[in-house]
């Protein structure tokens, strides 16, 4: 469970909260300095494709969406 959203597993817990403390006093993810897990898309969450260059720090697929208003200009 490295890249994934752990938060996601919280749901379930909710209806057990004893259970629900257990897990997040011992089991939640640390947060990582480095690797991919460390980057994660500022406008979706997605771990994959990350586009740190410039500063920009969005994935591939919210980079093509977002690249006109960023003032990018396709050149081919
Ligand atoms: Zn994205």
């Amino acid at each position: 469970m490295t890249a994934s959203d752990w938060r996601k597993m919280l749901k379930q817990l909710r209806a057990k909260p004893a259970i629900l403390q257990r897990f997040l006093k011992h089991s939640t993810p640390k947060d990582r300095k480095f690797g991919v897990a460390a980057r994660r898309c500022e406008r979706c969450g997605r771990f994959g494709a990350h586009i740190n260059k410039y500063g920009i720090h969005l994935c591939r697929q919210c980079f093509r969406e977002m690249a006109e208003e960023l003032g990018f200009k396709k050149y081919s």
